[in-house]
Parts: structure tokens; sequence; C-alpha cells
């Protein structure tokens, strides 16, 4: 339960972490609430901690152009609380809410979160569903990638060594959509057995734009290409929420068999449908 020895830093600006993260056993700290456990227990030993803490304007909220910019030491807390978000994409506001507890919400950051890529984190499956893209830098430059090409599996990300997440950028909701997330918390832990979120725009009563995604489920978080589909080519909800999941592998655990977990997948993505449509105007 004590880490190995490790030496700590705690840069002031991004270049000065940009440098020290170019070479060597360097693990990033943001909220501390994956790593410091991973530490504990000895699977992860890194030589060194490089602190973001004190690096000002990382964690700042604010819209331009419609695309929402959070920066990655943003907490949950505050993706939670933020006007902005709560205003302009409510999906992540709601779904940052269903994170651990407060202490978690409170300490907990996104980029932190979604550098660890937990295959039961919350943030991936709202990620998808809102089409948003990840800014990494390193020392040689930065770039921006597609939230569906960052995660790639369990605990893998499109992270290089030496880079890091510097901002989520979430384009807007339109303000006729409407959006749920749906989860099953697991009791002992607060992870999603599965989490869905979903997006729904419509003309009249017809849905002329349909997003769902899936967390927890599988060993990386998946769009329900077929169900969105579906729903676009006026289908109902049941018929929709049927095909979620198809052709995925679901995980296992001595919590929820695979045929569970798809179970709850389906069920819980009809109730983030259903949802999604009634607030949608
Ligand atoms: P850290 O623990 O500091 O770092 C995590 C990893 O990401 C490390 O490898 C670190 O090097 C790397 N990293 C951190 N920041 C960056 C960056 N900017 N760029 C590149 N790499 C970086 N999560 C959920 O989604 N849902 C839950 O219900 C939930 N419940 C939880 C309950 C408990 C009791 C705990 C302890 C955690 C829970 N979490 C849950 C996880 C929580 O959201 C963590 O905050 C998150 O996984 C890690 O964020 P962090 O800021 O604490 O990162």
């Amino acid at each position: 339960m004590i880490p190995q020895s490790f030496e700590y830093s705690a840069p002031q600006t991004l270049e000065e972490a940009l440098t020290l993260i170019e070479s060597g056993e360097r693990k990033i700290l943001a909220g501390g609430m994956s790593l410091i456990p991973l530490m504990k227990f000895r699977l992860a030993q890194p030589d060194e901690v490089v602190d973001l803490g004190r690096i000002p304007g990382l964690n700042t909220i604010e819209e331009s152009n419609g695309v929402v910019h959070i920066g990655a030491m943003a907490t949950h807390h505050a993706v939670e609380s933020s006007p902005v978000i709560r205003a302009r994409c409510p999906l992540l506001a709601e779904t940052a809410s269903h994170i651990g507890d407060v202490q978690v919400r409170n300490m907990g950051t996104m980029g932190g979160s979604i550098a660890h890529a937990d295959p039961a984190a919350d943030y991936p499956a709202s990620l998808l569903a809102l089409e948003a893209r990840i800014r990494l830098a390193s020392a040689r430059g930065s770039r921006v990638v597609a939230a569906t090409d960052f995660f790639q599996d369990a605990f893998m990300t499109a992270l290089e060594p030496g880079e890091l997440v510097v901002e989520i950028e979430v384009p807007v909701e339109e303000s006729t959509e409407g959006s749920r997330y749906e989860k099953v918390a697991h009791p002992a832990s607060g992870f999603a057995v599965v989490g869905v979120a979903a997006r729904i725009r419509k003309s009249g009563e017809r849905i002329t734009m349909a997003r769902t995604a899936v967390t927890g489920m599988a060993s990386r978080e998946f769009r329900a290409a077929a169900a969105e589909a579906l729903l676009e080519g006026g289908g109902s909800i049941a018929e929709a929420a049927a095909l979620v999941g198809q052709g995925e592998q679901a995980n296992s655990d001595l919590y929820a068999t695979p045929d569970y977990r798809l179970h709850l997948a389906r069920v819980h993505a009809a109730r983030a449908l259903a949802t999604a449509v009634s607030r949608a105007s």
C-alpha cells in the first residue's frame, strides 16, 4: 500500500511540463484518483510524477464559435456545474454528475479520466455521442483527434509517449436537441456496469438525427450505428434499442454476465432515447 519512491515535479507552464515528459519513466498527475491507487498497488511505478496542478489556464471552460473548450484539468464537479456546459452541452454536465461521489468529482479531472480510459468510465459514451475531439500536445507540437479514434481499447488511447491531453473540444448541442445519459452504477465502485448516452434532433415528429453510444458493456465504448440509422429512417425506439450492442463482445465479471450486460445496454438505451426524444423540441 506504499508506493515505490519517486521524484515529484510541479511545472509552472505547459512548455515546462512537455519538456519534462519528453523522455524517461514519468507519469502525469492530474486529480490522482486513479494514478495514486495504481502506484500504491505498485501497478504503476514511475521514476517521476509530473503534477499538472500548478499550470494556469489548464482548467478553463469556454465557448467559441459553437465549440465548448474544456481544459484537461477541469474537475468533474466543474464540468457538472459549469453554466456554459449546462447550457450548451447538457449531456456532458449530466454525465459528470454520475461520476463516483462528491470527493471523486472534486478531485478527478476530465483529462485524467479520458487519458486513463477505464472501459467503465462515464465520459466516453457522451463524448462519442457528442462527436467531441481531443487536443493533444507534446514538445513536438499539437494535434486534434476525434473521440472515436482517441479511445482504442481498455486503458488504451491514441496518446503517444511524451503527449498529454490539453483540451476536450465539444460541439454545442443545438437548442432544439434532446439528450440523456442513463447509467447502471456498480454498487461497490460506482463505475458504469453500463452507461448509455443518447442525442436526438427532430423535425416535427420525425427524428432527423440520432446519436447513441455505450460505455461499460464492452472493452471499449462504441456508437450504436445500426440503432441510429434505424431511428433516422423512421424506426421505433424499441426496434432501435434491440440493435444496440449487436456484434459487440460484452464484458463478463462477478457482477454481470455478457448476456446481462447486453440486456442492460438495450433496456437503458431505450430509456435514454425515450427521454432524449421527449426533451427534443
Ligand atoms: P489521475 O489519477 O491523476 O491520472 C490517471 C491517468 O491519466 C494516469 O495514468 C495519468 O498519468 C494520466 N493523465 C492524467 N491527466 C493527463 C493528461 N492531461 N494527459 C495525459 N495523461 C494524463 N470514473 C467514472 O468515469 N465513473 C465513476 O463512477 C467513477 N467512480 C470512481 C469512484 C472512485 C472511488 C474513484 C477513486 C474513482 C472513480 N472514477 C470514476 C475515476 C475518476 O473519474 C478519476 O478521476 C479518473 O479516472 C482519473 O482522473 P484523475 O484526474 O484523477 O487522473
